[in-house]
């Protein structure tokens, strides 16, 4: 830290992104990429966009959202883009939090909404998961701020079905719901039918996981369109030009393309649940995952060696050094081939113990 470094933030803990590697050596299985390719139809689009690079991107991200808002079943105004959904979430703690108003969320989930609180110099409580990691949803009821929750959730990869979803919005009436769909087309149920019915509920999605786009950074949230204006006032006040014009093109593009997103989807749900049956042949524990990751422990070998081992023998998974979860690791789904990989280096190594 510099000697001229805001005191607001000196205590600030950043998040930490998985590593990135910049050689091939490893197989990369550690932050919940899609190990497809993104739609052809994505790319070229990109392409046609870099042409313009000259002119700002479309602030009102018009084009964007109305293909969001037909694809989803909502209007373009109950559509807001961002940088990545991790944006929206941003934006949702500097629009529905303050010193009276808590972020409300689980103490095991995606780590960033510590982050975001931080950043936004928010209070915020954390609720404990229930045993086997279930969120029980009568946990956030009347949460007396405002809740987060990813459904399904990470790093568990378990989720709430949308009636226990609906419950916990129907009894926070005057608080601000946040459902961080980011996982959702691999398993879970949408709760974006229900912003038609509540006027507290926002959802958050992501192009970076099922339509194979990380690297675009686009995400986006759905809600009543009073919250969608909200949001805005708050992207408008700090980035108008959010979304580059080459990442709003490639996600039209992607959106066109939605037999290639759903066939990629069916492949990664194929190879979790054939990963997650031979891994229990080995002994590892796997909940049924509604993700493109399983979290998984060994009563043999602890979470940190497992995650030592797998990198000396060429794979990177995740591993949470938080205590309540640190015989775990996370562990992304690779095309087949890389999970037969997988499969067979974790076999050695439990053979081994
Ligand atoms: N929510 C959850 C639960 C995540 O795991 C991630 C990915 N790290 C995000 C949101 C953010 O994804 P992105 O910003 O790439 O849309």
């Amino acid at each position: 830290m510099s000697r001229l470094f805001t005191s607001r933030f000196s205590s600030l803990e950043p998040y930490v992104p998985g590593e990135q590697p910049k050689n091939t050596e490893y197989i990369k299985l550690n932050t919940n990429e899609n190990p497809y390719p993104p739609s052809e139809k994505a790319v070229l689009r990109a392409r046609e966009a870099a042409e313009n690079l000259e002119l700002y991107s479309d602030p009102d991200c018009t084009a964007l959202c109305a293909k969001l808002a037909e694809t989803f079943g909502v209007e373009a105004d109950e559509v807001i883009a961002g940088n990545g959904s991790d944006e929206i979430l941003n934006f949702a703690f500097s629009s529905y939090c303050d010193e009276n108003t808590p972020a409300v969320f689980a103490d095991i989930t995606y780590g960033f909404y510590t982050v975001f609180a931080q950043i936004n110099r928010v209070p915020f409580r954390i609720v404990p998961l229930g045993s086997d990691f279930r969120l029980n949803p009568s946990d956030y009821f009347n949460a007396g701020g405002t809740v987060f929750i990813a459904n399904p959730n990470a790093p568990t990869s378990l989720a709430l079905t949308r009636d226990e979803i609906e419950d916990i919005i129907k009894n926070n009436q005057g608080n601000t719901v946040v459902i961080d769909e980011a996982y959702v087309d691999f398993g879970g149920e949408s709760c974006i039918p229900l912003i038609k019915k509540y006027d507290n509920l926002i959802v958050t999605r992501t192009f970076s996981k099922s339509r194979s786009m990380a690297g675009a950074r686009l995400g986006f949230g759905i809600a009543c369109k009073e919250l969608i204006k909200d949001m805005n006032t708050v992207r408008f006040s700090t980035n108008p030009y959010n979304i580059n014009s080459m990442t709003m093109a490639a996600g039209i593009g992607a959106l066109c393309d939605e037999e290639y997103t759903k066939a990629n989807i069916e492949k990664v749900k194929k190879t979790r649940e054939f990963t997650a049956s031979e891994l229990r042949k080995l002994g590892f524990e796997v909940p049924d995952s509604k993700t493109n990751f399983v979290f998984i422990r060994h009563d043999r070998i602890s979470g940190e060696d497992f995650y030592i081992k797998m990198k000396e023998s060429g794979f990177l998974i995740r591993h949470f050094s938080l205590d309540i979860i640190k015989d775990y690791n996370r562990v992304t789904i690779g095309t087949d081939e890389q999970m037969v990989k997988f499969i067979a280096a974790a076999r050695r190594l439990t053979e081994e113990l």
